[in-house]
């Protein structure tokens, strides 16, 4: 058994060198693969997402199709050289309820109203895990949606915070997450100010909860303009080709 390192430095920083309130450093990018109606690559320090969308598209089998709205369905999945020991191609537990649970978040944003008796199908592979995946899967499958053109309420952006020694952080690594005392990923769409998902791992009071929550919220607002800017670069280049 690895005993718990310190997790906050004597100088106040954490173990990659971040401050409490800095996030790691983030890359998005959209329309990366050619066979998907919808894609993105989400980079979360050294967590690699990869997402890919079909649809809306004539739901098979087609007893499951609903009258009124889309089915999304949705596959989060971690490919066997993700982890530090290969991981089973098999889906876990984990992965099962970590789909329904990054589904139930994009259903909040997606318009499935608007394309009854579809299927929306979401998939996304973890490529390298290092804390966050859902977080990271969840924003790479809203914006692969946003990419194949179909219709959301906002693009979701989210991030975790946590308590690592007794401080409350921002954005948790991959040792804050095993060993800090808490962990709450929160997942917004920003511009409505409405969130659509977070859990609690662990233990905070009340005012670490607030606290907490607003560092997540400052977070939040900074990936979701970086966000913008990427939906924002594209469609700017689709306007261009059809001038
Ligand atoms: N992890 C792993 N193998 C697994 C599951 C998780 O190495 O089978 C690592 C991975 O880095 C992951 C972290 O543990 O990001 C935290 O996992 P958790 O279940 O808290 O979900 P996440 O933070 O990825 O959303």
């Amino acid at each position: 058994q690895v005993q718990k390192p310190k997790l906050i430095l004597d100088d106040g920083r954490r173990l990659d060198g971040r401050r409490p309130d800095e996030l790691r450093p983030m890359k998005m990018e959209i329309g990366v693969l050619k066979n998907a109606d919808g894609s993105s690559l989400v980079e979360v320090g050294n967590t690699k997402i990869i997402a890919a969308v079909y649809g809306p598209r004539e739901m098979h089998p087609r007893h499951l199709a609903l009258p009124n709205r889309a089915t999304l369905r949705v596959r989060y999945h971690m490919t066997p050289f993700s982890t530090d020991e290969r991981k089973s191609p098999v889906p876990s537990r984990r992965e099962i309820e970590l789909s329904k649970v990054i589904r139930e978040a994009l259903e909040s944003s997606v318009l499935v109203e608007q394309f009854p008796r579809s299927s929306i199908d979401v998939f996304m592979e973890v490529i390298q895990a290092d804390a966050g995946t859902r977080l990271a899967s969840l924003m790479a499958a809203s914006l692969a949606i946003i990419d194949a053109g179909i219709p959301v309420r906002d693009a979701i952006a989210a991030v975790a915070v946590g308590k690592a020694d007794g401080v409350v952080v921002l954005d948790l690594n991959e040792p804050e997450d095993m060993w800090g005392e808490a962990d709450m990923p929160v997942a917004m769409m920003p511009s409505l100010g409405q969130i659509t998902l977070i859990q609690l791992n662990g233990h905070m009071t009340p005012e670490e909860f607030k606290q907490g929550l607003d560092l997540a919220y400052k977070g939040i607002n900074t990936i979701y303009s970086m966000e913008k800017e990427v939906l924002k670069s594209k469609f700017a280049e689709m306007r261009e080709e059809g001038s």
